[in-house]
């Protein structure tokens, strides 16, 4: 039996890094997967091809976190198809990074829009359906970014930051019901988006960090088993981070 064995779980953007992780590592430990892609659609019908080989059920959505409508639609989708929703992991995110003299008001409405509103559109669509089961885990992929700022990324350190305020309110709110919202905070994860990067430039990276390498995005995701698993019932309203001990 595994962790999440019974357990009916929805990831955002799931197509590739941390959050294909999620839903691959949520199928091994037994979870029922529903998540979305945007426009890695090949990436993503195949993922649901890879989780379905573990046995369990498991559905991708074309959707786009950033809108409201869309977001109502999805979490009733997955509810149809899976039959309830335990765990929603909020991991759909972009960045857009420059100078705050050279930002764009696009890049900054978009930053928001995909990275902070989409929380606040799946959140609220999946609330009724959590409230009646009585129990309910929400993640929040926030970032290091947001605990500590990040020059060049106002946008993304604004939206992410946000998180942590709207994990926070959302765990006083919906306590009372067995509703348990946490935020989770990766630093440095190596994914396919780092290994095209100047190796010298990565691996000074990895020299800062305490724990001398980066992060894995299987080293999140378990962290994600941790929070969607009845191993942390009386864990809410947290931001686990996730770093190598490097904003320590
Ligand atoms: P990634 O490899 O670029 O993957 C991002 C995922 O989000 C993709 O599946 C993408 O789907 C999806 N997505 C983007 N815009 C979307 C939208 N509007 N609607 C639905 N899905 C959308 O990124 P990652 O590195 O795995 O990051 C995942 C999360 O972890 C993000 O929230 C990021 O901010 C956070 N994080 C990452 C790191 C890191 O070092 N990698 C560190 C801290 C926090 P499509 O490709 O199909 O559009």
């Amino acid at each position: 039996m595994g962790l999440l064995t019974g357990k009916k779980a929805l990831v955002t953007g799931a197509s590739k890094g941390i959050g294909r992780s999620i839903a691959i590592r949520f199928a091994q430990e037994g979870a029922d997967v529903a998540f979305t892609y945007l426009s890695s659609v090949e990436k993503g019908e195949a993922l649901e091809k890879e989780l379905e080989a573990f046995g369990i059920k498991a559905k991708g959505f074309r959707s786009d976190a950033s809108d409201f409508a869309a977001a109502d639609k999805l979490i009733g989708d997955t509810v149809a198809f899976l039959g309830g929703i335990d765990i929603l992991v909020n991991n759909a995110g972009i960045t857009r990074d420059n100078l705050l003299m050279r930002m764009s008001e696009d890049n900054w409405d978009e930053v928001i829009n995909i990275n902070l509103k989409s929380c606040f559109n799946t959140v609220k669509a999946v609330t009724r359906t959590m409230m009646k089961a009585k129990s309910g885990s929400i993640i929040n992929i926030t970032s290091v970014v947001g605990v500590k700022g990040n020059a060049g990324q106002s946008n993304y350190a604004a939206s992410k930051a946000g998180i942590i305020g709207f994990t926070k309110s959302v765990a006083l709110e919906l306590g009372s019901r067995n509703i348990r919202s946490n935020a989770v905070a990766p630093g440095f994860i190596e994914t396919e988006m780092t290994a095209v990067l100047d190796e010298k430039v990565v691996q000074g990276w990895r020299d800062a960090i305490p724990m001398k390498r980066g992060g894995t995005p299987e080293d999140v995701a378990d962290a994600c088993v941790f929070l969607g698993s009845d191993m942390s019932t009386y864990i809410s309203g947290q931001t686990l981070e996730v770093n190598g001990a490097m904003n320590t």
